[in-house]
């Protein structure tokens, strides 16, 4: 059994939870783009983790995690990630996890290009982690970088960086002009930080992609996790608000390690309203009392910055494209009991453009100009956290999810009410 599981908006809407939960039911677990820009924060018997290279299989003691070449690596920050864990009683060793040869190592330089960038765009930023994520990506697609498996060749790394080092310093360089003198990227130092963090690395370090082959010869249920959501795919997200990889399903077994493997399910994480990171259009947006006691209530702040985030109601038409992209044929609902508080639920059923409404979702300068029509739906004013089936529900709540799943046209299988590993049901 292979099997996606993908984010339907704009990230944040619990893939690692449910990841956690499903994880129990597969052999394998791969994540298969993107770096340590996203957080997947998991709270199970073990204690609460927020991961952002790592696979979320890796808290369970019989899956094995794969991190494919779709990813980009801070090795620092991975190092980093599996000594925490590691502090707090989850063993990791090389039968548990293992790194593709083919992904991405992102540099020092690159969160430090990333914040030069941000600085120089001023009021026009994108909003991005900061964390190295587009240069890396630019790199990677430019050729112009180091991949995990260049850290097991002693005779070449070095070689390889003083010649990627000198055409980065040329690059750089173009920032002086409005940034002032940055000075140049000293490749010893970079060649400290890369056989430092290499010689603790390498035992994970390998062909992932043999390994997955025969995984899959040998009928192994694989689960393939995303980062981030549709609405921030590189191609089909609100370019260029969006990162700087695939998070569509599509690119899952491309980006883990066996390209052209066909899914046999896609299960779609959608939130119970909405929120986003960062900067660009965002048009269910809410503001004032209501968006606070919502951002409050979910305690929506970044797991990998704290930064506070954007929220709106339930956005039918970014989460109708969301489902469409992902081509999921499953979903699970999240964060239901976070709207118990609500005596009425907003929810974006359309938008207009340009004086139309539409419930096709846009983009460009259409995406910009796009206004959300707000509906609104009784509240459930009840703690729903320990419900174990639809019947336990009030019947607000189930009419609130009946509404969503005829909305985007996709079964909701999953529900879940609260953080915890069992706060769920099966619909
Ligand atoms: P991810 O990147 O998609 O994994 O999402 P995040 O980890 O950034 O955000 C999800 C947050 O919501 C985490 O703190 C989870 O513990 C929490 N969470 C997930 N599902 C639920 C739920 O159904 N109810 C509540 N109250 N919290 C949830």
């Amino acid at each position: 059994m292979l099997t996606a599981v993908v984010g339907i908006n704009w990230g944040d809407e619990g893939k690692g939870r449910m990841i956690d939960l499903l994880a129990g039911q597969y052999d394998i677990i791969c994540r298969y783009q993107g770096g340590n820009n996203a957080g997947h924060t998991v709270v199970n018997d073990k204690g609460k983790f927020v991961l952002n290279l790592l696979p979320s299989g890796i808290l369970r003691d019989n899956t094995i995690n794969i991190m494919g070449a779709g990813m980009v690596i801070d090795i620092g920050h991975l190092c980093e990630e599996i000594k925490g864990l590691e502090k707090k009683g989850i063993s990791i060793n090389p039968d548990k996890l293992k790194i593709s040869g083919k992904a991405f190592i992102s540099m020092p330089f690159h969160s430090q290009q990333d914040i030069w960038e941000e600085e120089r765009l001023g009021d026009s930023k994108y909003g991005s982690t900061r964390r190295g994520i587009a240069p890396a990506y630019g790199d990677k697609y430019m050729k112009k970088g180091l991949r995990m498996g260049d850290l097991l060749e002693d005779k070449t790394l070095g070689q390889k960086l003083v010649s990627l080092v000198e055409w980065k310093n040329l690059v750089l360089k173009g920032y002086e002009p409005q940034m002032g003198k940055i000075g140049t990227i000293d490749a010893d130092v970079i060649m400290d930080w890369l056989e430092g963090h290499g010689r603790f690395l390498s035992p994970f370090i390998t062909d992932t992609t043999n390994f997955l082959a025969n995984a899959v010869n040998e009928g192994k249920n694989i689960l393939f996790e995303a980062q981030l959501g549709a609405l921030r795919d590189i191609d089909y997200g609100i370019y260029p608000f969006t990162t700087s990889s695939h998070t569509l399903a599509a690119y899952a077994t491309t980006g883990a390690g066996i390209p052209g493997l066909k899914l046999d399910g896609i299960i779609g994480i959608m939130k119970a309203y909405s929120s986003c990171v960062g900067e660009g259009p965002f048009t269910a947006e809410l503001y004032g009392n209501e968006a606070n006691d919502l951002r409050e209530a979910g305690n929506e702040y970044g797991a990998a910055t704290g930064r506070p985030r954007r929220v709106g109601g339930f956005d039918v038409v970014a989460s109708r494209y969301g489902v469409r992209m992902q081509g999921a044929n499953q979903l699970a609902l999240t964060k239901l009991d976070v709207l118990s508080y609500m005596e009425m639920i907003p929810i974006c059923t359309s938008y207009e453009i340009d004086g139309k409404k539409t419930l096709d979702f846009p983009s460009g300068d259409a995406l910009t100009r796009a206004k959300p029509v707000y509906e609104y739906m009784e509240g459930f004013r009840a703690d729903i956290s320990t419900c174990k089936k639809m019947a336990d529900l009030p019947i607000a709540a189930a009419k609130y999810i009946q509404f969503i799943e005829d909305a985007v046209g996709c079964p909701i299988s999953y529900v879940s009410v609260g953080p915890g590993r069992g706060d769920y049901f099966i619909r």
